[in-house]
């Protein structure tokens, strides 16, 4: 588990890409200017119901288009902008760039439209303004709270004065998903589960890699108790890092209620995205009554 226990599953692109730790500085320096240049952009992973197909929800995942070093995984950049502030200007793009391709999907088809799910970093929920932000980005951008999730890991809720609790207490009670990200590489303490503003649980890809033919008995145990437990708080479950029909069927077996991985769809582009949903939106009035 230990290699995974990171961001993400693990690195997607060459982890061996030219940067030493001077690089870092240089890296996290030039956020701002890069912001400013356009080098930031989106890509959208498909979230879909286990049983089902019309996609929920496609989560914003961003990369920088570095003029040196190539595109950059999030891996590389993250940590470095929440160190030094840049965090909460490269947070906001995400959060508007977002909304906006949320909206796009949505003008053209407000039936089929998938919630916009955007992760947010646990230094941006404890900045008193983080929430106001929010707020105004779905006004302007004329996106119901309903239609966005909120992907948190556990570190966000748990700063000690309690100011990020109350933000998302907010954003829930306004109607915002927030999505519990990377179930089980944390301390993951059940009992306060039940205490957060969450609808979401997502579990973290490890977890999920655990599921293979060899797996032990114990391993769908632990994974169905925990999609139990969170069914029993009310919450939905969502899996990451679906790689294989056979993790996918066991976690249809096991009640998980929706499902996100290679499996399924890459993390594509917004076009990618459109044209799922223009494909999803034929299939629906090809079987409604032959109507395209
Ligand atoms: P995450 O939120 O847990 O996102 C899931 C990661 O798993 C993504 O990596 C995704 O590309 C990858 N993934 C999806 N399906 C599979 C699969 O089947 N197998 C494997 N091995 N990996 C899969 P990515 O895009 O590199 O993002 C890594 C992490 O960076 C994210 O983990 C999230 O914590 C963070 N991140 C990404 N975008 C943002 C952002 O806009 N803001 C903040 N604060 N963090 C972000
Ligand atoms: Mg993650
Ligand atoms: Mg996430
Ligand atoms: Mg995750």
């Amino acid at each position: 588990w230990a290699k995974s226990a990171g961001r993400g599953c693990y690195a997607v692109f060459d982890p061996a890409r030219g940067r030493r730790e001077h690089a870092r500085a240089e890296l996290s320096a030039a956020i701002p200017e890069a912001l400013a240049a356009g080098e930031f952009f989106l890509d959208y992973q498909p979230i879909v119901p286990l049983s089902g197909d019309r996609i929920d929800a496609v989560e914003a995942l961003v990369r920088w288009r570095h003029p040196d070093l190539g595109v950059l995984s999030p891996v590389e950049f993250i940590d470095l902008a929440e160190d030094d502030g840049h965090i909460m200007a490269l947070g906001a793009y995400v959060l508007m760039q977002a909304c906006r391709a949320a909206r796009r999907w949505y003008d053209l088809d407000p039936e089929g439209a998938p919630i916009i799910s955007v992760n947010v970093s646990a230094v941006e929920v404890a900045d008193p303004s983080w929430l106001t932000r929010v707020e105004k980005t779905l006004t302007e951008t004329g996106i119901p709270p309903h239609r966005l999730q909120l992907e948190l890991t556990e570190r966000a809720f748990m700063a000690d004065d309690g100011g990020p609790l109350a933000a998302l207490r907010a954003l829930a009670d306004a109607g915002v998903r927030i999505a519990l990200d990377d179930f089980g590489t944390g301390y993951s303490n059940l009992a306060y589960l039940g205490q957060l503003p969450l609808q979401v649980v997502k579990l973290a890809g490890p977890f999920v890699q655990r599921i293979r033919d060899s797996a032990g008995a114990t391993d769908f145990v632990v994974l169905e108790s925990i999609v139990g437990l969170t069914h029993a708080l009310g919450f939905t479950a969502t899996a990451e890092c679906v790689e294989t029909r056979f993790q996918a069927e066991q976690l249809r077996a096991l009640h998980c209620d929706t499902a996100q991985g290679w499996y399924f769809h890459r993390p594509l582009t917004e076009e990618g995205v459109t044209e799922l949903l223009e494909g999803q939106r034929r299939d629906r009035h090809g079987s409604v009554g032959g109507t395209v």
